[in-house]
This record gives structure tokens, sequence and C-alpha cells, in this order.
């Protein structure tokens, strides 16, 4: 079947009413600027649902600063090439004011899932993320939705929001594709030139040293991030935001090691801040 791509609401509606037809429906929320990592979820969707529908939508409702949302990449057109080379059924592409007719008044609200890592530096970062993904799942009504453990504080708010919302849509996590040197793989890489580009793995390089300091059977926090910071090149165009290592469910800072934790950063590379994390497992 050709891609179909579509840019409102009642459109979405009216391709996706026939559910005996299009069988397991599966979801891939984006923000487009598509990369090998996206592809491994729409691949991913691909196999397990019939009917696969992929979102492209830089939501402004999740952006906490304006200079960020405006360079944010936005190649429609290769999106929507790599989407229908993946076998993707539809692609929901709508416009800011489709979305948001009016600043919406009723919204998600995130609790102690966002309190931490990126949720205190990007003040209403997850509710906006929540608020979009929720209203994507009304519009779609997936059986499925496919979310990269890359942003696994995200990928924890909405298994939370699913759980406390009763939504009846199942949570499929997919694992985080990396480049050779173990960078993740992000829109916003595209914004790191040449030099920065060499630097930019040091945050990975920093994750690992913490997984390979609790598989070594180091268990006090404190140490563990103080290691991982030293891995980290002293650069000025290097700062580090955060480095945390936290409950795998609820997101939490733990100061002791006692099952598996994630750990997670967010790096600043000249002006673009990355995001990472493991899974740290014990011996
Ligand atoms: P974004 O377009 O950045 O909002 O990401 C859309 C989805 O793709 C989210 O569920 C991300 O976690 C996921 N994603 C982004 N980068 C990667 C990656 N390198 N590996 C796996 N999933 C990713």
């Amino acid at each position: 079947m050709p891609l179909r791509v579509v840019q409102t609401i009642d459109e979405v509606r009216a391709a996706l009413a026939d559910r005996a037809r299009l069988g397991t429906i599966g979801l891939v929320p984006t923000m487009g600027a598509l990369h090998a990592g996206h592809a491994r979820l729409i691949e991913r969707a691909v196999k397990d649902c019939r009917t696969v529908v992929v979102s492209i939508f830089v939501n402004p409702l999740q952006f906490d600063r304006a200079d960020d949302l405006a360079r944010y990449p936005r190649p429609l057109q290769a999106d929507l090439s790599l989407c229908e080379q993946l076998g993707a059924e539809l692609v929901f592409a709508p416009a800011p004011e489709e979305i948001y007719p009016e600043p919406p008044d009723v919204t998600v609200h995130v609790g102690e899932t966002a309190k931490h890592l990126c949720g205190a530096f990007r003040p209403g970062h997850f509710d906006g993320v929540a608020t979009v993904v929720l209203k994507l799942f009304h519009i779609v009504q997936p059986d499925v939705a496919y979310f990269g453990e890359k942003d696994a504080q995200q990928l924890a708010i909405i298994r939370r929001m699913v759980a406390d919302l009763n939504l009846s849509v199942r949570i499929a996590p997919v694992e985080t594709v990396r480049e050779p040197d173990g960078l993740a793989l992000s829109s916003r890489n595209q914004h790191l030139g040449p030099a920065e580009r060499a630097l930019a793995p040091a945050l990975f390089k920093a994750l690992c040293a913490v997984r390979d300091g609790v598989a070594g059977g180091t268990t006090e926090a404190a140490a563990l991030k103080r290691d991982a910071v030293e891995a980290i090149p002293s650069d000025e165009r290097l700062r580090l935001e955060y480095l945390e290592l936290v409950d795998p469910r609820t997101f939490q800072p733990v100061a002791a090691v006692t099952g598996p934790v994630i750990a997670a950063g967010a790096l600043w590379v000249g002006s673009t801040r990355l995001i990472d994390n493991v899974l740290c497992t014990p011996p």
C-alpha cells in the first residue's frame, strides 16, 4: 500500500475508521528529522503491526527555549521518503494550529517522575510531552505505541501515564541506536560542527564508566558519579548539565546501587544539548 500523508485529525480518523480491515495499529510518535534511531522504531512497528502510523510534529508545548524550537530541523520530504521505504501506511504531519487551535487550558501534569534530570532543567517539558502523546493516542487510537530508550525518562513517564490514566495502549520500548563511536543518534546531532562531533561521544563514555563501575561492584552513587565526571575531557565546549543514577521505574536518584539503575546525563556540546542513558546492572 502506498504511503498516505495527512495533515488533519479528521483525515486520520477517516483513514483509520475501518479497524477490522486495518488490524493491529502501531503508532510511532516523532518530531521528524528522522534518522536510523527513528527507523528502528518504525521497522519494529512494521514487523509487529498490520498498520503503522508515524506522526511528525514538532510540539511547541514541550520546548522550553524558543531558539531550540526555531532551529529544530524539519526536512519533511526526506522524512516521508523514509516512512514510505520502511513500509508505514500513514504519516500524520499536522500544523501546530491543528493540534492547538487555541492555547490548551487542560493539560497533563507529570509529578515525581518528571522532578529530576531533564524535568528539573527543562521546566514544563514533560507536561508538554505527555499532553501531546495523550492527544496522539486519542487521535490515532493505536494498539501499540513505540518509544525509544534513548529518552528513558520520557519512556518511564509515558508508561506511568498509561498506568495512571488506564489508557488501552501497549507501550513498546526500542533500544538506543548509536553511531560506531557510541554517540546516540539524535536529530540535534546535525547541529554539531566537526570538532564538536568529535567531542560528543564523551557523554556515552562517562555513562559507560558508571556501567563498568556498577558491574565491578561499586555501590556508592557519589563515587560512581565522580569517576564518570572525570571521564569527560576538560574542554571549554563541554558543559555537563547533569549526570545521575536513578531507579529505572520511578526516576528518583539513588544514593546506593542495590539493583539495576539507569545512569543518565545531559551534556552541552557548544550550543547543542545532548542526552543519553545506560542501564547499569550490579554483579
Ligand atoms: P523525537 O523525534 O526526538 O521526539 O524521537 C521520536 C522517538 O524516537 C522517541 O521515542 C525517541 O526516544 C526515539 N529515538 C530518538 N533517537 C533514538 C535513537 N538514537 N535510538 C532509538 N530511539 C530513538
